[in-house]
């Protein structure tokens, strides 16, 4: 059986205190491997090594840098295969999803910000003919970065490339549920020549190994992409010890359709923007709220396509949709559904889990599930689910759309569909969300910034705004 170790100052070693968690394949609900169950000894050893190499990585070159961080991503890269295949064996995505969309992406994050700090700038103040300001932006130390289950590589790296990129050295740790591709960064680093002890790799319990990197005091920024219970846990650590944070948290994101969209497009993308990698995506859209006129002709065809979906073997290239992550995360998905159905709500189509044949028999499924009915008040609709369920409803003008869109504590990502572009303005400006799509979903650009209001985090990443996070300014004023 394979084990999944720590990678600490550029080695693979076991967890100081031996201890290991059964790792289970989704697909088929059984264990194929053991993780490292790390603690605060193992956050010590990598601190230690972490600061051991921070004099050198922050003070080499920005060009030296990218060149190692490249080299990474083309390590990564020549083996975009097995990181694919092993992603949809830890996670439970179809294989396709991975090898064409996250696991590129994932190498698209260390190039892109590998490449950013050659292009960035400094500023200067012309305070006087005898006075000189001048800001430098400066790496911080060690950071912590913690990533979740769901985009397991593509959020480690969107996390790590930024962080090393500005000159920090990285104490990082995946979710205990999806080590695998992490882990095996570990050896790629190796091979690019990264200095022992800039990346260091903890696997294990986020109330155990996760919890000593936010509380160590050597640690000064932490990164955090998670669940909002576990963000406020985080920054109730981190807030007395004046560390920087970066929370990305959960959502609950509404899909405003107009009756004049491009109902063709409007329609796939919908079905897609709610169901992708089971729904497990923080910016898939749960809430689909149509415009009245056209609602019972959206409502059948959306169901007629959700129904469409194949739910299989996410090895099998015609699998649409995978298996959800763990067993608890099924249980809790279809908790939900009794919960809606309590509420109130009818189950148009799904509602339930799927028994795959075959080797995925044992395996945690659940069918693309659309509920009507539903007032946006009610607990299915505020709460994350996080699942491959979603609710439908009419609305009669902007301004209602606007208002039920609203009507959550989360603001990460809305997605309006329409070919009025003054009204898509209108209607942009005044949703309270982080991240809105128009006409599209899930198109990214990664220099632009990337984060949600109120209950969906603080900070934004991407692009400079993530290079800003992992750096401190400092001015310079110089009188001549
Ligand atoms: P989670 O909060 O349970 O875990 C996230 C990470 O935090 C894991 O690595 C976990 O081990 C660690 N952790 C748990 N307790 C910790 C603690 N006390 N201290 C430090 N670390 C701790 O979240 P999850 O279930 O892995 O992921 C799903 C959630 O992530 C959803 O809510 C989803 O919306 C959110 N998410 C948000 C974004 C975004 O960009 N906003 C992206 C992806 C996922």
């Amino acid at each position: 059986m394979t084990h999944i170790l720590n990678y600490i100052g550029g080695e693979y070693r076991n967890p100081i205190g031996d201890l290991w968690l059964s790792n289970f394949e989704p697909a088929t609900g059984q264990i194929y491997s053991q993780v490292a169950s790390s603690d605060r000894r193992d956050v010590d050893l990598a601190v230690v090594s972490a600061m051991n190499a921070f004099p050198e990585w922050s003070s080499m070159v920005a060009d030296e840098r990218s060149r190692i961080l490249l080299r990474l991503a083309d390590e990564v890269e020549k083996r975009i295969d097995d990181f694919a295949l092993a992603e949809t064996k830890d996670q439970g995505k179809p294989l396709w999803l991975s090898r064409n969309v996250e696991i590129p992406r994932a190498i698209r994050n260390l190039r892109f910000f590998a490449t950013e700090i050659l292009h960035s700038e400094n500023s200067a103040y012309d305070t006087s003919p005898t006075q000189l300001n001048y800001t430098l932006r400066r790496p911080i130390g060690v950071v912590g970065c913690i990533s979740p289950w769901n985009l397991p590589l593509y959020l480690f790296t969107w996390k790590i490339a930024p962080a090393l990129s500005a000159g920090n050295c990285v104490v990082a740790k995946p979710s205990e549920l999806t080590p695998m591709t992490a882990a095996m960064l570990g050896e790629m680093c190796s091979l690019a020549g990264l200095p022992a002890g800039v990346l260091n790799i903890l696997q294990g319990l986020g109330p155990n190994v996760g919890q000593a990197i936010v509380e160590h005091p050597e640690i000064k920024a932490v990164s955090f992409t998670g669940g909002t219970k576990t963000g406020e846990t985080l920054a109730r650590t981190a807030a007395p010890m004046f560390k920087k944070i970066s929370l990305e948290l959960g959502g609950k994101n509404p899909t405003v359709i107009f009756a004049d969209c491009d109902y063709d497009k409007a329609l796939t993308e919908t079905v897609r923007s709610a169901f992708q990698n089971q729904g497990e995506i923080c910016l898939c859209g749960s809430r689909i709220l149509v415009q009245a006129e056209l609602y019972a002709r959206f409502k059948q065809d959306f169901v007629e396509k959700a129904r469409a979906l194949t739910v299989g073997d996410p090895l099998d290239p015609s699998s649409h949709q995978g298996a959800l992550v763990n067993q608890a995360h099924m249980e809790k998905i279809l908790s939900y559904i009794d919960l809606a159905k309590d509420e109130g709500g009818k189950i148009l189509c799904g509602g339930e889990r799927v028994t795959v044949e075959g080797r995925c028999k044992d395996g945690w499924f659940v069918a693309p599930t659309v509920i009507e009915g539903l007032p946006q008040n009610c607990r299915t609709n505020q709460e994350e689910i996080f699942g491959p369920v979603v609710t439908i409803a009419p609305f009669e003008t902007a301004t209602e759309a606007i208002e039920l869109a609203n009507a959550t504590d989360y603001g990460l990502a809305a997605n309006i569909w329409t070919s009025d572009l003054s009204q898509a303005h209108r209607v942009a400006h005044d949703l309270n969300f982080g991240i809105v799509w128009v006409n599209c979903w899930l198109e990214r650009d990664l220099r632009t910034p990337f984060g949600g209001v109120k209950s969906s985090g603080v900070g934004r990443e991407g692009g400079t705004e993530a290079l800003r996070f992992f750096t401190e300014a400092k001015n310079i004023s110089l009188q001549l």
